[in-house]
């Protein structure tokens, strides 16, 4: 099932998406999903970021790859930093660079999204509280990571977490594609296996830091391919099941 958040005239909705089609739910998708009666076509809908966190956790430094492209020593534990929910950008719109940055670049990223307030979860038990899987671009002013030590400025701007276009609830999460294109040339095209440490394992871990609460994204890591993104620049992150998250650089 893909789940999308969409508006249409002034309405905002959670609604499921088949084919070209979207049907409207009644409240929150995280319990039940049932369908209010209504059906839309998708280009009648503007599309938003598919839920909505309290909090966006990001893995650093997930995939060997990238590792190595950064120099970077592997982690003993997983990285983690948060990204604020005002980073949150809808599919289609602009990344604003910012003006004390000279170097903005994406990052392409499968995400996890909560269904269930959870604390504490083993990792035999994650799946019980995984949603779904989106497509996160994890956008990081990359001058000004080794400045501050930590990632807080780097990957926190306005308009830095692009994610969307839908959750996909069926999604294999150890065997995903996950590529980015700038200006439609392949950048990065790797895959969720991978990645050292898997979507529940990393779950296990970031729940024994903090609760986590339905719509809560978990952003799993990127694979090689990073670089920098300039201003009018297209930027599309595909996941498979998820679809393409695009979005432009302004
Ligand atoms: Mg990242």
């Amino acid at each position: 099932m893909k789940i999308i958040r969409c508006t249409k005239e002034n309405e905002t909705v959670y609604a499921e998406l088949i084919g070209e089609k979207v049907y409207p739910i009644k409240g929150l998708p995280y319990e039940n999903v049932e369908q209010d009666g209504r059906e839309w076509a998708l280009s009648e809908v503007k599309l938003l970021a598919p839920c909505e966190p309290s909090k966006i956790v990001a893995v650093g430094d997930n995939y060997l790859d990238h590792i190595k492209e950064m120099n970077d020593a592997i982690p003993e534990e997983p990285v983690i930093f948060l990204k604020p929910p005002s980073a949150i950008l809808n599919p289609g719109e602009t990344i604003i660079y910012p003006a004390r940055s000279s170097r903005v670049d994406y990052e392409a990223e499968l995400a996890l999204v909560i269904g269930k307030k959870c604390k504490n979860v083993e990792e035999k038990d994650a799946d019980e509280y995984i949603f779904g899987y989106t497509a996160l671009n994890d956008v990081t002013a990359r001058d000004l990571q080794p400045i501050d030590g930590q990632w807080i400025r780097a990957k926190g701007f306005d308009t830095f977490a692009p994610f969307g276009p839908c959750i996909n609830t069926e999604i294999d999460p150890e065997h995903t594609p996950v590529q980015s294109f700038l200006n439609d040339e392949i950048r990065q095209d790797g895959n969720s296996e991978t990645m050292m440490r898997g979507a529940r394992k990393i779950l296990a871990f970031v729940s024994s830091v903090m609760t986590l609460l339905p719509g809560d994204v978990i952003s799993l890591g990127t694979p090689k391919g990073v670089g920098p993104m300039c201003k009018g620049d297209k930027i599309e992150i595909r996941v498979g099941g998820v679809g393409s998250l695009i979005n432009y650089v302004g």
